[in-house]
């Protein structure tokens, strides 16, 4: 079948959290199983977009209201992705560095899914399948269905797959001339809460709907940021599908971006390698146990949380742990993070920012990984971690119940019920005494290593729902 994947993000053009890994990582996979598959993403002045070739496959022109935009499609020239991907190139849009976080975030991905939907529309074939991904192509499924200009469309099925349900693409109907032309007797589906919710749309009128673990289709059908009827009320075209990783780009024993490569009979050299290396970069103890965080400083993650729960680690453990943290995000974690340093100078360190090489080395590096989510649609750390021999410590939320167990139930990490600093140092504690008992600390670090998390798998999941849609043939 032919599938088109249309994404604000994906691995490695374009980056923020785990909705990049996941695009860039599940065509790959359904390409393999024999069906032809193309990513379409936005023309980003990214390092990837300005180091790799593109030819121009389409150019176009996309009215919303009073602006025009001129677009072209470039199409990545090489076969290394190991998938067909497509860039909309709209200059006065996306010509910018960051991919998120502009005034005009509306116009930019409205714009985006127009001139996608323009390009599929001039194409000599039409794909089975979109899958679009989060709010930024909430809108696609309306368009096809409802917008005169796609009626050549409208034999596609859509699946809308929701990373993160907590942003959801609000915008008031002011705007609602943006809109290619529709017949107004439709327009209910465009609003939820008096607004027009882009995320909200696509729940309503795709096909199909998925969610990035079970646990957290559960979830968001009680708390959704608002939106928990309408799940509800679409449960019986919902699944909940776990993600996979990428065993291409997250594997220790080939993994380029770590100090040592190491596999399941070598994990105790290898890890030591790798903790000895991110320790002296870091100024930290290797000989005391490591435990880190990767990720957004943001509520959703715990990050709030942090820098008390690191404090009262730190200061009653003073001299038996290490603990260090990668991230960016809100500005008042960042500052409390750094703060941090002039106390535990030689137990704690941070570093702000966004480095793809650094996280690589601190799964490989660390013997715990702190995720005390308070939301996680699915996480992909956990799985990271689990496959570098490294012991995720979590908040049980979405896809974190789904993939740690406590090693209390003979799993393969520590788990924890409240995001609370409590409940963080509760684990730290159990960690520590855990990182004692070398022969159990090992036999759960080579369980985690030898879980399979292949996307192979989770692709058959996704081409089911898809076949099931096709076979279907609702309108
Ligand atoms: P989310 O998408 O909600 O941010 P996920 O757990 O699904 O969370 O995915 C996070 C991905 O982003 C992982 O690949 C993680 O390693 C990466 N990541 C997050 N923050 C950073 C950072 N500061 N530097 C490098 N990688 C990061």
């Amino acid at each position: 079948m032919e599938i088109f994947h249309i994404s604000a993000e994906c691995y490695p053009m374009a980056k923020v959290g785990g909705l990049a890994d996941v695009v860039g990582a599940l065509p790959k996979y359904q390409k393999n199983a024999g069906h032809q598959v193309r990513v379409v993403v936005p023309g980003y002045d990214t390092k990837f977009k300005n180091e790799n070739d593109f030819e121009c496959v389409h150019w176009g022109n996309v009215k919303l209201g009073n602006f025009d935009f001129p677009f072209s499609v470039l199409k990545e020239t090489t076969d290394k992705l190991g998938y067909e991907l497509y860039l909309i190139e709209i200059n006065e849009l996306f010509n910018r560095p960051n991919l998120y976080g502009y005034e005009d975030d509306i116009e930019r991905f409205l714009s985006f899914q127009i001139a996608t939907l323009d390009w599929i529309l001039a194409r000599k074939s039409v794909p089975d399948i979109i899958n679009c991904h989060d709010h930024h192509t909430g809108l696609i499924p309306f368009l096809i269905k409802y917008a005169y200009k796609y009626e050549g469309l409208q034999t596609i099925k859509t699946v809308i797959t929701i990373h993160n349900g907590l942003y959801q693409g609000w915008f008031g109907f002011d705007k609602l001339h943006y809109l290619p032309e529709f017949d107004l007797i439709h327009v209910g589906f465009l609003e939820w809460d008096n607004s027009l919710n882009s995320l909200a749309v696509g729940i309503k009128c795709a096909h199909a709907v998925t969610t990035v673990s079970p646990s957290y289709l559960n979830e968001i059908n009680i708390s959704a940021n608002g939106l928990e009827s309408l799940f509800n009320s679409v449960r019986n075209k919902s699944i909940g599908i776990l993600n996979g990783i990428d065993f291409e780009v997250w594997n220790p024993s080939k993994d380029q971006m770590i100090a040592e490569n190491y596999a399941i009979n070598t994990i105790e050299t290898g890890k030591k390698k790798n903790k000895e290396k991110l320790c002296e970069q870091f100024e930290l103890d290797s000989t005391k146990p490591l435990f880190s965080f990767i990720g957004r400083l943001f509520e959703e993650k715990g990050g709030d949380l942090l820098p008390h729960a690191s404090a009262l680690a730190l200061s009653e453990n003073f001299e038996n742990i290490n603990i260090l943290i990668l991230g960016s995000g809100n500005a008042a974690i960042e500052e409390q993070l750094i703060q941090l340093r002039n106390d535990y100078n030689g137990n704690y360190n941070v570093f702000i920012g966004y480095n793809e090489e650094l996280a690589h080395l601190i799964y490989a590096g660390s013997d715990y990984i702190l995720m005390p989510s308070r939301v996680e649609p699915c996480g992909l750390n956990q799985m990271y971690a689990l496959r570098y021999g490294t012991v995720p410590i979590v908040r049980r939320t979405g896809g974190l119940r789904d993939t740690v167990i406590d090693f209390g139930d003979s799993g393969n990490g520590i788990c924890h019920d409240q995001a609370s600093v409590g409940d963080i140092c509760y684990s730290i504690n159990r960690a520590m005494k855990l990182y004692d008992d070398k022969i159990s600390f090992n036999e759960i670090r080579k369980k985690g290593m030898a879980i399979d998390h292949s996307w192979e798998r989770v692709c058959k999941e996704y081409i089911d729902i898809y076949t099931l849609i096709i076979e279907k043939n609702e309108i």
